[in-house]
C-alpha cells in the first residue's frame, strides 16, 4: 500500500509578508528600489498628470518605475505579464506597494518614458561615476540589431506597396465575380468568402491610407528605400541570423565596468553614420558628470564604423582612436593559419558570391597610378573604364579586361566568377593613394596593425560585447515592444539604464 503525505490544498492559510525582508541588499530589486526612492528626481513625470481637481488618483511614477525595471531585469516585456506578476509575485507586490496597475496603464507609462528617460539615465550615470565605476581609460562603440514590433512582410517602396494594394483589390474582386457567376453556393462557403473579402479590403485600405499619408523614404543615394506600414521608422536590415525588420541599438561603453555612457537606436541609417552623433552625445554626457579625467581616453570601434568621414571626424576629437577596417584580420599574421578564421572567411565569400566561386583578388593585378595602367594576372593590359569612379565613398580608377582577352584566357575560370558577359570582361577598382582623406585611412591602418594597436583593439571585445549579451540574452530584449523611433529609443535607454543599475547592485547596501 502506498503512503502519501496529506493533501491540504482545500484548507485556507495566512502567509505573512514582511516587505522590508523581501528586498535584500545586493539584489537587483533592492538596487532598483533604493535608486528610484533616493537618487532619481521624478518631478518631470508631474507634467503628465492633470488629475488634482478631478479624476482618479494615479499610480506614483516611483511604483511604476520599480515594477517595470524589475520586470525588464527578468526578461518580462509584456505589460500583461507585468500586471499578472503584481498580483501573484511577492517581490512585485513589495515593489508596487501591493498596487495592481492595469496592463494598459503599464503600457501607457512605458510609452510616455520618451519624454523623461534622458535625465533619469544621466542621474544613474552620475551615481555610477560617484561610485568610481567609470574608468575613462577606453570607450568602445558598437551596435546590436534588434527586431522591431513590425512585420517585414508589410514593407516595400511606395511603388511595391501600390502593386501589393492592387493585387489585394484584384483578389477581392475575384471573390465577387465568383459569387455573381455561381448563385447556388452553400451558405458556409459564402460566409467564409465574405470574411476573406473583408480581410483583403481592410489590408488594401491600410496600404492606401499609408500611401496617402507618407512619402517614399529615400536612402543615402537618394533612391527610394523600403518603407514599413506598421513602424516606418524601422528598417529592413541584414544580421547574422537573416534579414529582420528592426532597429540598430548603438551603445558606447566604458571598459572598467562596461557602464553604458550613451545609447541610441537608429532605423534607416547605416551604422557608419551613427558614429558622429554618438560621439557628440557622449561628449555632452561626459560634461554632465562631475569627475573629469586628465588622461587621453582611447576609443575603439569595429570595421562597421570605419569610413573616411568617420576617421577624419575622430582625428578632430581628443580621443586616441583604434578603428578596425575590413582587412584588419586578414593582415594579422596570427590569423594566417587559423582554421576557424579561414573557414569563416570562406563561408562569407561563398555567401557573397551567388555561384559560390572565389576569384583572383585585386592584389594579383599590377596597377600603375602614375601611368594609369593596369596589367592582369595573364599579363594583358586592361582598359581604363573610369578615372574618377566612386565606389562605397572611395574615389579611384576602374579597369576592365578586354573581352577578346578574357574569353580566350586560361585564367578565366579562376579570375571571374561568371563567364564574360556580352560587353565586359573582368573588372577591378583601385582606390587612389594620394588623396588627403587617404592619409587618415593609411594612418589608422598603420596604427592598428602595430603591436600596440592590436593590443588596444583586442580590449574592444570585452568592453562592449558583454553589454549586448546581457541585454539581449539575460534580459531577453530581442524584440522591441513599442513602435516609432522615439518610443523605441526610450525602451533601449531603459534597458541601458537597467544594465547600469545592475552594476550598482553591489555598491548600494
Ligand atoms: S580573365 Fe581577363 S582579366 Fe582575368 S587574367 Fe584572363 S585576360 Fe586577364
Amino acid at each position: 500500500m502506498p503512503n502519501f503525505k496529506t493533501d491540504y490544498s482545500n484548507q485556507n492559510m495566512f502567509v505573512p509578508i514582511i516587505i522590508d525582508e523581501q528586498l535584500i541588499p545586493g539584489t537587483i530589486e533592492y538596487a532598483i528600489s533604493h535608486i528610484v526612492d533616493n537618487n532619481l528626481d521624478l518631478s518631470p513625470f508631474d507634467a503628465h498628470y492633470h488629475n488634482d481637481k478631478n479624476g482618479a488618483a494615479a499610480y506614483p511614477p516611483s511604483i511604476m518605475l520599480k515594477v517595470i525595471f524589475y520586470a525588464y531585469s527578468l526578461g518580462m516585456l509584456s505589460s500583461r505579464r507585468i500586471e499578472r506578476a503584481c498580483v501573484n509575485n511577492v517581490t512585485f507586490m513589495c515593489l508596487s506597494g501591493d498596487e495592481r496597475p492595469h496592463f494598459t496603464t503599464i503600457a501607457a507609462f512605458i510609452a510616455q518614458m520618451k519624454d523623461t528617460i534622458e535625465p533619469l539615465f544621466t542621474q544613474v550615470l552620475m551615481i555610477c561615476d560617484e561610485q568610481g565605476l567609470i574608468g575613462r581609460n577606453m570607450f568602445a562603440i558598437d551596435g546590436c540589431k534588434i527586431s522591431s514590433n513590425a512585420s517585414k512582410e508589410w514593407s516595400g517602396t511606395h511603388e511595391e506597396l501600390r502593386r501589393k494594394k492592387e493585387k489585394l483589390q484584384r483578389a477581392s474582386q475575384r471573390i465577387i465575380e465568383r459569387h455573381q457567376s455561381q448563385d447556388s453556393l452553400p451558405n458556409e462557403v459564402i460566409e467564409q468568402d465574405l470574411r476573406q473579402k473583408q480581410k483583403l479590403d481592410s489590408s488594401a485600405d491600410k496600404i492606401g491610407a499609408f500611401l496617402a499619408s507618407t512619402k517614399d523614404k529615400l536612402g543615402s543615394s537618394k533612391k527610394p528605400v523600403k518603407s514599413n506600414i506598421t513602424d516606418n521608422d524601422s528598417a529592413k536590415m541584414t544580421t547574422s541570423k537573416g534579414t529582420i525588420q528592426g532597429y540598430n541599438g548603438i551603445a558606447i561603453t566604458d571598459d572598467k565596468h562596461q557602464i553604458i555612457l550613451h545609447s541610441q537606436v537608429w532605423g534607416s541609417v547605416g551604422e557608419q553614420q551613427t558614429l558622429k552623433p554618438a560621439v557628440l552625445a557622449l561628449k555632452e554626457q561626459l560634461e554632465k558628470l562631475p569627475n573629469s579625467s586628465e588622461r587621453t581616453t582611447k576609443f575603439t570601434a569595429d570595421s562597421g564604423f570605419h569610413s573616411k568621414t568617420n576617421l577624419k571626424f575622430l582625428s578632430e576629437t581628443p580621443y586616441d582612436c583604434y578603428i578596425a577596417d575590413s582587412g584588419f584580420r586578414s593582415r594579422n599574421p596570427l590569423f594566417q593559419n587559423s582554421e576557424t578564421y579561414q573557414t569563416e572567411q570562406a563561408k562569407k565569400r561563398k555567401k557573397r558570391s551567388k555561384t559560390g566561386k572565389t576569384c583572383y583578388s585585386i592584389s594579383m593585378f599590377e596597377f600603375n597610378q602614375d601611368e594609369m595602367t593596369c596589367r592582369c594576372p595573364a599579363g594583358n593590359m586592361m582598359r581604363l573604364s573610369s578615372k574618377n569612379a566612386v565606389i562605397r565613398g572611395e574615389r579611384g580608377a576602374q579597369f576592365c579586361g578586354y573581352l577578346n582577352d578574357c574569353r580566350q584566357c586560361v585564367h578565366q575560370p579562376l579570375c571571374m566568377r561568371k563567364q564574360p558577359g556580352k560587353q565586359v570582361g573582368r573588372q577591378v577598382f583601385f582606390i587612389y593613394k594620394n588623396t588627403k582623406d587617404f592619409d587618415h585611412m593609411q594612418a589608422m591602418k598603420d596604427k592598428i596593425d602595430s603591436p600596440e594597436g592590436r593590443r588596444q583593439y583586442s580590449k574592444r571585445l570585452g568592453c562592449v560585447e558583454p553589454v549586448f549579451g546581457n541585454i539581449t540574452v539575460n534580459k531577453q530584449m530581442n524584440r522591441f515592444t513599442l513602435r516609432g523611433q522615439e518610443k523605441v529609443n526610450a525602451q533601449w535607454a531603459m534597458f541601458s539604464m537597467l544594465h547600469n543599475m545592475e552594476k550598482l547592485r553591489n555598491c548600494i547596501i
